[in-house]
Parts: C-alpha cells; sequence; structure tokens
C-alpha cells in the first residue's frame, strides 16, 4: 500500500504519519529525513544532494525525484510506505506519479487533511520551540512536551517559537501561500481520483477518520 498525505503546515500531518505506518506496518517517509539520509549515505545521488544544499541552492524537483527513488528500492519499503512532505506542487505530483507507474507501485490512496484556517491560524501561532539551539525540537497543542514547557529530548525550556501578536499578519500570509500551491495539487489528486478529505478541525478523531477511509479501500486492494 502506497499512501500520500498532505496539508497545511500544523494541520497534524507528522503525527499521523507516524501512527499510521506503526498501525499499519508501513515505512514512514518524510522528505526532511529521506534528503538527511541521502546525505549520509554518500551515494552518487546523496553526494549530488549534499554539495546542492552545501551551496545554499534550490534542490531541482529531479533530484528529490531520484532520492525518493533510491529510498524506494530499500528492502524497508517493500511492504509500502506513508510519505509527507513531497510533492510540494503539481509539477512534483507528476513526477512522483511518473516514478511510482514506473516502478509498478502507483498511489494507492491520497489523503488531504483538511484544517479551518482559523485553527490553523491558531495553531501555528502557538506553537513552541525548545530553546536549545542544538535541538529547536517543534511542539504544537497537537504535541505538546510530556512535561510541562521543558524538552522530552533535552529537558531546555520550551518556549512560544513566534510572539502571537506580532506576527498574525505574518502567519496569514504564510498560511495563504501554502494554500496557493496545495490547491492545484487537491484538483490534481481529484482528477485522478485517488483523493480523500478528511476533516482534521477536531485532532482527537482525525487519525481515526484517516483510519477508517484506509480500511474501507483496503478490501479493494
Ligand atoms: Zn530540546
Amino acid at each position: 500500500m502506497q499512501l500520500l498525505l498532505f496539508g497545511h503546515p500544523s494541520a497534524g500531518i507528522d503525527t499521523i504519519g507516524t501512527r499510521l505506518s506503526n498501525q499499519l506496518q508501513l515505512s514512514h517517509l518524510t522528505l526532511s529525513e529521506v534528503l538527511n539520509e541521502a546525505t549520509q549515505r554518500g551515494s552518487q545521488t546523496g553526494t549530488t544532494l549534499k554539495n546542492l544544499i552545501d551551496r545554499g541552492e534550490l534542490v531541482p524537483a529531479a533530484v528529490l525525484i531520484d532520492v525518493i527513488h533510491e529510498k524506494l528500492k530499500t528492502t524497508e519499503c517493500s511492504a509500502g510506505f506513508v510519505l509527507h512532505g513531497f510533492p510540494k506542487d503539481t509539477s512534483q505530483a507528476q513526477l512522483l506519479d511518473q516514478l511510482l507507474h514506473e516502478l509498478g507501485r502507483p498511489l494507492t490512496l491520497v489523503v488531504h487533511v483538511q484544517v479551518s484556517a482559523q485553527i490553523l491560524l491558531e495553531r501555528m501561532i502557538n506553537r513552541q520551540i525548545c530553546s536549545n539551539k542544538s535541538c529547536n525540537r517543534i511542539y504544537h497543542q497537537l504535541a505538546p512536551p510530556h512535561q510541562d514547557n521543558h524538552c522530552d529530548l533535552c529537558r531546555s525550556e520550551v518556549v512560544f517559537q513566534l510572539n502571537p501578536e506580532l506576527n498574525r499578519d505574518l502567519t496569514l500570509a504564510k498560511l495563504k501561500g501554502y494554500c496557493d500551491r496545495l490547491d492545484p495539487m487537491i484538483e490534481y489528486y481529484q482528477r485522478r481520483k485517488l483523493l480523500s478529505i478528511i476533516d482534521g478541525n477536531n485532532s482527537d478523531v482525525t487519525f481515526a477518520n484517516v483510519l477508517d477511509v484506509i480500511k474501507q479501500i483496503r478490501g479493494v486492494f
């Protein structure tokens, strides 16, 4: 089973991806981790990627696809995967489809977790970050630190990442930027009849709803 998850920042995608991969025994692929792994592996693709990152250059979609291809060939991904963080626009979505088609492993389902702008805004401005610069782990309402105001990893103090009042406009602008990129992707996967839209406003029930949709199609695949 090949699943793709996407949504706005603070839609809780990472948490859902982790839980899905555990429950369905699928490999959990986030773009940032796949890239990180590739630069450490030292393959030709990984070296190309590392050089681009070191020079501060934008990584072309073709290189991202090569890195994902390399990862998908590993035994870790043979039972299937839950991917998120990629694609970020429709041209990347087309490249991904092409790759998965060539591998004979097309996407089974694409889940868009939809959250209202108002709730996203609240979640984004309430994002907290570990004050230890070498850690900088992010926390938010859906995944707060286990112990109040102290980082789970390094025990340093956790602080608000943004000043809520000062950054409301900035956060709104950022949100709009994401919508402009995501909306065409929603249409793209809708046209391909792969898309399931899940209401992500109530984080207590979102995961169960995503799982229900997957169970419904599991009988088909
Ligand atoms: Zn920390």
